[in-house]
């Protein structure tokens, strides 16, 4: 299947009560460990490759694995753009062949924030590609992306709820507790604030910073109305303990193969159990 807007999937994640995961791309592995998660496990999924990602990838090799993939599968596959800082950026991702971007102008006033996330949903739109807003700030670093616990401010409901019905975003992010990066403690999930706002737009809620979230906290953010869930530290976390321990086992090993066969084995383990969790397996 050629990529797809997440809006092939969103709509009945949110309606049967289930949620599709991104899993950002970071090399080759990653996304041959994203993929055949899915396959076994018959689950839509989106790749999300974060701008410095794709610079470390380069666009044009980005695109071409996530095609691969997608194509290969036969899974409804999305090729997103994560945190997108500017709306240049955002049509570079959708000329070189992205299906989905995010627009990131959560660090901007409110009313900044519509107007810029507009201008992207209406080009974007345009060209059948779909879009996720940010409202509120989201805390940790993530690549470029990097805020302050004390900056890290909540989505207030009501701006939320307008931010949807000016610029009708097909997901919408809203800084509900989670961080990015792995938590020292258990996050405070803003329970109600996800409430409040899903009942009152037809967008499923994306929670980013879902790595370490303890489960019960992402089947109850799932059933009050998340629809997409980010995760990727706790791929990297997995990738890495196993290529350390194998490198600390055999100080002489050079082929990368042997390293990065079982790191590439411990992200698609971690993938397919999100998937379980999520519940988005058998939805493709
Ligand atoms: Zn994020």
């Amino acid at each position: 299947m050629p990529l797809v807007p997440m809006t092939e999937f969103l709509p009945k994640a949110k309606a049967n009560k289930f949620a599709v995961g991104q899993f950002n791309m970071n090399n080759l592995e990653f996304t041959q460990a994203i993929i055949e998660a899915g396959i076994e496990e018959k689950s839509p999924l989106i790749f999300g490759v974060s701008e410095g990602a794709m610079r470390y990838m380069g666009l044009e090799y980005t695109v071409a694995m996530a095609k691969v993939a997608a194509e290969t599968s036969g899974l409804p596959v999305a090729l997103h753009l994560d945190h997108g800082s500017s709306f240049e950026v955002v049509m570079k991702c959708i000329q070189a062949g992205f299906s989905s971007v995010m627009f990131d102008g959560s660090h901007y006033p409110l009313e900044e924030n519509i107007r810029l996330t507009k201008k992207v949903v209406e080009a974007a739109h345009a060209v059948g590609v779909s879009v996720e807003g940010e409202l509120g700030t989201i805390g940790g670093v993530e690549d470029d992306v990097s805020v302050d616990e004390e900056d890290a401010a909540l989505a207030k409901p009501e701006e939320a709820i307008r931010f949807w019905e000016e610029t009708k975003v097909d997901a919408l992010a809203i800084a509900v507790g989670t961080a990015h990066g792995m938590y020292k403690g258990e996050p405070k999930i803003r329970f109600e604030i996800i409430d409040e706002v899903a009942r009152n737009v037809d967008a499923p809620i994306v929670l980013h910073g879902g790595s370490g979230v303890p489960d019960e906290s992402i089947k109850k953010a799932i059933s009050l109305g998340v629809g997409k869930i980010n995760v990727n530290t706790e791929n990297q976390v997995a990738c890495t303990r196993v290529v350390r321990q194998i490198l600390d086992e055999k100080p002489d090993l050079v082929d990368p193969r042997k390293y990065m066969g079982p790191g590439r084995e411990a992200i698609k383990e971690v993938v397919k159990e999100k998937m379980r969790l999520f519940g988005s397996s058998n939805q493709a």
